[in-house]
């Protein structure tokens, strides 16, 4: 077992080092090459990204592999190639290559993009193996942590190209999670590194909706959350490639939103404020979030915002907001009663 996980990672160095050869040297990745420049890649940023490129032909790799002595049959459970009808066929046709490491620095799988955008799916993983839990794997920890570490601070972004692309533009503490959808496990990673993350993700639809979902996953783990905003429609790749290194560091890295600034702007656009059920509902979910502030200020400060913008005085908000807060007080104790039975008991005597 210890030995088949080291010839795997063995393997996956190889594989490495065969896809960044096609990407760097050879004329079948010269669309690649391509690609990449025109998408404002750096030799430096494919070469400290080990970016490369899988040729669209059905064996290579397989080939390679074989010729180097490796078990395919033991690769096929490494992820690297899949059984056809007959023999080994490569997982990776025609796509650009980001390896993934592990925090240990060493490379236990790939994603592949398609190169033209008409081809689905758009990005592919290598599945699960015994090295690779995607769950478990934030894309370029290996590099960040020190930087975290230093910093106290993780940026968490949806993409890889973003990281990468972040990267240069000077963020050395930034990660991705495998797509967009963040575990309980990654939040209890990343809380053992440092104390604060900012959320930067996409400002599309889906990643606002990722950003507001994943941002309770880390505030369960005990993390302090900010959230960089991005224009909408725009991923930070392409806020950079149209606006620079510098502005995306002080106008969106270093101008996030609080984690309430941000969950309130997010109620704001999903309830219909001209109407006024909706206008209430989305008054009593303010309220809701503002009540579990801790600091008296701080709650004072979002209640005066709030009542800017429904124009509500702002005595009627804090009404409501301490009967809100004594209503979630007298079920925590209820709570606690079903929870625990012994309370019954006590209160009895
Ligand atoms: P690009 O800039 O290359 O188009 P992106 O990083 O902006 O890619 P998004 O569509 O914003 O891509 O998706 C964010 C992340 O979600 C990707 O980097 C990738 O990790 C993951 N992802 C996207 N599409 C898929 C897919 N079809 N299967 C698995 N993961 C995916
Ligand atoms: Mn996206
Ligand atoms: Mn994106
Ligand atoms: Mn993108």
């Amino acid at each position: 077992e210890q030995r088949e996980m080291r010839m795997w990672l063995e393997a996956y160095e190889l594989t490495a080092k065969f896809y960044e050869a096609v990407l760097n040297g050879t004329e079948q990745g010269k669309p690649a090459k391509q690609y990449l420049v025109e998408r404002g890649f750096t030799d430096k940023m494919i070469r400290t990204f080990r970016i490369g490129f899988a040729p669209a032909f059905w064996d290579k790799l397989s080939q390679v592999l074989e010729s180097k002595g490796y078990n395919l049959s033991s690769l096929e459970q490494g992820g690297l190639v899949r059984h056809g009808n007959n023999g080994y066929l490569d997982l990776f046709r025609e796509r650009i290559i980001f390896p993934i490491h592990n925090h240990q620095g060493r490379i236990i799988a790939f994603a592949g993009r398609v190169l033209h955008s008409d081809q689905q799916p758009k990005y592919l993983n290598t599945p699960e193996t015994k090295l690779f839990h995607k769950s478990k794997v934030l894309y370029n920890l290996h590099q960040a942590r020190p930087y975290i570490r230093k910093k106290n601070q993780i940026v968490l972004f949806e993409g890889y190209a973003d990281v990468i692309k972040a990267w240069e533009a000077g963020v050395d503490n930034g990660v991705a999670a495998m797509g967009t959808s963040l575990t309980s496990e990654h939040a209890s990673m990343m809380k053992r590194y440092a104390a604060e993350v900012i959320l930067c993700y996409d400002g599309d639809e889906a990643g606002q909706k990722a950003a507001y979902k994943n941002l309770q996953v880390l505030e369960q783990s005990g993390l302090h959350v900010k959230v960089a905003m991005l224009p909408p429609r725009m991923d930070p790749d392409e806020y950079i490639m149209k606006h620079g290194n510098r502005t995306f560091m002080t106008e969106i890295i270093g101008s996030p939103l609080t984690s309430t600034q941000f969950k309130l702007q997010w109620f704001k656009r999903k309830y219909n404020l001209n109407q006024p059920d909706s206008k209430l509902a989305y008054i009593r979910s303010s309220l809701h979030i503002i009540s579990q502030l801790q600091a008296p200020s701080e709650r004072e400060l979002y209640l005066k915002e709030l009542s800017r913008d429904c124009d509500i005085e702002i005595a009627t908000l804090k009404q409501e907001m301490h009967e809100m807060r004594q209503e979630n007080q007298k079920k925590q104790r209820i709570g606690d009663n079903i929870q625990k039975p012994w309370n019954n008991v006590m209160n009895d005597r």
